[in-house]
């Protein structure tokens, strides 16, 4: 068996899940991480919101902060409008090698750009490297004390815009309370929580969607 857990992940979807089919792959990660190992995926229950909103939001760019394994990247991917793209950034090289793996087996690589590096350094290039005008979605969802200083980031850098939706995971568990002050208090947003449950336990938990008002 593989050395780490996204290892072991990727060779429970390799041996179990249908390739290209990303909801076969989707399946397989949260049955393996139900019932054999927890994983920081965002998992099924809370995967739900973030579904509904992609399919509110019908986004034409995403930013992802935080890909880990690329669960959520297969969620948000596999909804996508055609000629939509997927931007997600991970800054540990052994989980982003894992993510792409996973992504090809799902086969839904082809509308996502993988980024290996931290957000801070990666945010400020986004605008030139993609000829981006905004992100109609961002997802995020790497560690807590990063989402407050990259959302002034992205606010700095340009890329958020009026009507961008902003989804923020595990604002309750393991929490991120400067940002909720900030998003909640803003005249700049308008925000509205979603109870849920921390991924595959029984843990209160919930989700952000904060609508940038320009
Ligand atoms: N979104 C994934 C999902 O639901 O399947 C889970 C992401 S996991 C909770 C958080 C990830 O963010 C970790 O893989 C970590 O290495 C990455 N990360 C943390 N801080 C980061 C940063 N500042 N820039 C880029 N990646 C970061
Ligand atoms: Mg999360």
């Amino acid at each position: 068996s593989g050395k780490s857990r996204p290892m072991r992940i990727l060779q429970y979807v390799q041996r179990t899940a249908v390739q290209g089919d990303a909801n076969s792959v989707i399946s397989a990660v949260d049955s393996y991480c139900a019932n054999v190992e927890w994983a920081m995926n965002v998992g099924d229950m809370k995967g739900e919101i973030l579904d509904a909103v992609v399919l509110d939001v019908r986004p034409r760019w995403v930013l992802e902060l935080g890909t880990y394994c690329g669960y959520s990247t297969m969620r948000i991917a596999r909804f996508l409008p055609p000629g939509a793209r997927l931007v997600t950034l991970e800054m540990n090289h052994h989980y982003a090698q894992v993510a792409k793996q996973i992504l090809g087996h799902a086969g839904v690589d082809a509308q996502v750009d993988l980024l290996v590096g931290t957000s801070s350094a990666l945010i400020p290039q986004l605008k030139k490297k993609f000829d981006l005008d905004k992100f109609d979605l961002v997802f995020i969802d790497h560690w807590k004390t990063s989402y407050l200083p990259d959302t002034k980031l992205l606010e700095e850098c340009g890329l958020l815009a009026s009507g961008t939706v902003l989804l923020a995971d595990n604002v309750t568990c393991p929490g991120a309370p400067d940002y909720l002050q900030y998003v909640r208090n803003s005249p700049r947003y308008k925000s509205l929580y979603f109870p849920s449950q921390l991924e595959y336990l029984q843990v209160e938990d919930g989700m952000e969607k904060s609508i940038f008002l320009g």
